[in-house]
């Protein structure tokens, strides 16, 4: 099997959507644009032994590279459309390309986007896709928005990926319930176009509570109090929060992908009726201060934020 029967194997499908005019099998992909809105684009690289271990089946390395581009799209409002896939092999292993491809497929149908092109190399396991959305033009939901006296929320539970990761390198075996919110997050799609007409701000959360709202923060020129207590967490999470007293895995773990935004105290009736027809849990847990920076009560522990370098 060479590089194109791969690609014709694993990486072409029949594409649903009829905006796509020229998909994968070309030397560039076309697709037609529609009037008042703007193109939304994101990249993001999953390498082994860096954003998830060799023992990570292909169907959950599929599933999170498209899952973490989607929650970006979604964090900025917009609905996500194509993406482009880079993958770099270090062999070609049919039946970990079949689960891979199927996986993939799968989550792309889910979401209603089309895979129109990409790149194949040979070197260490790399997968990087490139997605790109739509939203109406000056819609889109930024990290600059949040104001004085808007609610800072956010969607689902918090720290239930970091807790995970913490059992795995505890020598700890989490429940398949567990590792699935390390392995395959949900992407917020559906929240996310709604909060683009009641939010300020929107961030999602890959690196961390604390360092992801900062960058609102920063970003919108502004501060925020938030308190630990309302920090949404999953039952197994606070029992180990009651035991340690350490709120540090909800405030700077990564890899939960759920939102992070601000909603001006006018819009916060909207916001349940949201919350309810997207089925999504959403919590306040503070709000945008004058004083720079971001005040945590109920923890001043030590921690630490993810940084690639
Ligand atoms: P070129 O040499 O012109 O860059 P390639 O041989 O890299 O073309 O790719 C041939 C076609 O297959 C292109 O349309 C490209 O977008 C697509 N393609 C390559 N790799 C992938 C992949 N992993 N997934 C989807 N499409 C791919
Ligand atoms: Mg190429």
């Amino acid at each position: 099997m060479n590089e194109f029967d791969l690609i014709r194997e694993y990486f072409t499908w029949p594409i649903k959507d009829s905006s796509v005019e020229l998909g994968v099998g070309d030397d560039a992909a076309l697709f037609s644009l529609e009037q008042d809105y703007q193109l939304v684009t994101t990249t993001d690289t999953l390498i082994e032994g860096v954003h998830f271990s060799a023992s990570t089946t292909a169907k959950d390395i599929a599933h999170k590279s498209l899952a973490v581009n989607l929650s970006d799209i979604a964090a900025m409002g917009a609905k996500a459309k194509y993406f482009t896939l880079a993958i770099t092999l270090p062999k070609i292993d049919k039946s970990w390309l079949k689960e891979f491809s199927n996986s993939l497929r799968k989550l792309s149908e889910r979401y209603e986007v089309s895979l129109i092109g990409g790149d194949t190399t040979r070197g260490s396991l790399t997968i990087t896709i490139t997605m790109i959305g739509i939203v109406e033009s000056s819609k889109a939901l930024t990290r600059s928005g949040a104001r004085l006296g808007d609610g800072v929320y956010v969607s689902g539970t918090i720290g239930d990926a970091g807790f995970c990761f913490w059992k795995l390198s505890n020598g700890l075996i989490p429940s398949n319930q567990e590792l699935k919110k390390l392995n395959r997050p949900t992407p917020r799609i559906e929240l996310g176009l709604e909060l683009k007409n009641l939010a300020s701000a929107c961030i999602d959360i890959s690196d961390g509570l604390e360092q992801d709202l900062s960058h609102i923060l920063k970003a919108s020129s502004v501060g925020a109090v938030i308190e630990v207590e309302k920090i949404p967490i999953s039952e197994l999470l606070h029992v180990h929060i009651k035991d340690t007293n350490d709120w540090s895995i909800p405030l700077c773990s990564g890899d939960d992908y759920e939102l992070c935004f601000t909603v001006p105290e006018d819009n916060e009736e909207a916001l349940k009726m949201i919350s309810e027809s997207c089925n999504v849990k959403i919590t306040k847990i503070g709000v945008i201060s004058e004083s720079l920076g971001l005040q945590i009560e109920g923890f001043d522990g030590p921690r630490k934020s993810y940084q690639h370098f």
